[in-house]
């Protein structure tokens, strides 16, 4: 299954119940630390977002908007344009994103989106958006695999060639040094290939991680024989995850990544305490956030 985030949105809205499954970010929160992924999942603890992480959300807005121009119109000018709008969408939406700047000067704002926009310059540095034609962008794509596992994510951008040829771009804007983040966002790209093969019956033909923070980018071409491996690796991640889930037996992982962690003090790790265990929780277990979308 295959749908926008807006309409995803939209069906949230309505209070539909959706299924267990497991998402890029959970997984990965999982693999880096069984605690981590029971703070967010079970617990659902707040994080106050970063303004660094608002800012790739604000990005990813932005360029979702620009491919929805008419090809000649993409251009950076008129990417730039699109960043004050989209804020005042994103801000609409989620006022307490806006609260990080309660208190805080016009001049704040603006030069924190004009640090976004040189976000922006990085990706036209990267590629000419009026030559592409993406099938999708911020695309929702579900798949149970055969195992009764559910898959469940957003595709940043889907490119698929006059061949059928399928790429996967995924937009990197977060403030954690690229080689931290780069196994990470491999596993995402992995994860996204395994549910659009089942979806589609096509291994994509490129996985493309463009990092606007460094101006960068990466290119990976999977195989159907690693797929296979990875989607075995997915299945004992979920099965992992529901043994925890059924004992409460989360354990913490300490490592890098702890620096960017926002329940350090809750960590006995760093000397504290997590709250009493609430249980396995139903119908939804850990789902992407926007945030995690812009990571
Ligand atoms: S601080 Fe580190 S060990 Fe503790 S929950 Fe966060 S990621 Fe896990």
């Amino acid at each position: 299954m295959a749908t926008t985030a807006a309409e995803d949105e939209q069906a949230g809205n309505r209070g539909e119940v959706r299924r267990p499954a497991l998402s890029p970010s959970r997984a990965s929160d999982f693999k880096q630390c069984p605690l981590l992924y029971r703070f967010r999942a079970v617990d659902r603890l707040p994080e106050v977002p970063t303004k660094a992480q608002l800012r790739g959300t604000l990005v990813h807005s932005v360029l979702e908007r620009l491919f929805a121009l008419p090809g000649p119109e993409r251009l950076p000018a008129r990417a730039r344009e699109l960043l004050a709008p989209a804020w005042s969408q994103l801000s609409d939406q989620r006022p307490e994103w806006a609260e990080l700047f309660a208190g805080e000067g016009e001049e704040q704002v603006r030069s924190w989106l004009s640090s976004a926009e040189k976000l922006l310059d990085s990706y036209f540095a990267l590629e000419d958006p009026r030559r592409l034609e993406p099938e999708a962008c911020e695309l929702h794509v579900e798949i149970e695999l055969g195992s009764g596992v559910l898959l469940r994510g957003y595709v940043d951008r889907l490119d698929v060639a006059p061949t059928g040829e399928i790429r996967v771009v995924d937009y990197k804007t977060g403030a954690a040094p690229r080689e931290i983040g780069e196994a990470k966002a491999m596993f995402q790209m992995k994860f996204y290939a395994v549910v659009l093969w089942r979806l589609r019956g096509i291994v994509p033909r490129q996985l493309k991680l463009m990092y606007l923070t460094d101006g960068q980018s990466l290119a990976y071409t999977p195989d159907e024989p690693e797929l296979r491996r990875f989607e075995r690796t997915l299945e004992a991640i979920w099965e992992a995850i529901l043994r925890a889930g059924r004992t409460g037996d989360f354990r913490p992982n300490p490592g890098r990544l702890c620096d960017w962690c926002a329940h350090q003090a809750r960590c006995p790790s760093f000397g504290g305490t997590p709250p009493p265990y609430p249980g396995w929780p139903e119908p939804d277990a850990g789902d992407e956030t926007p945030l995690d979308r812009a990571d």
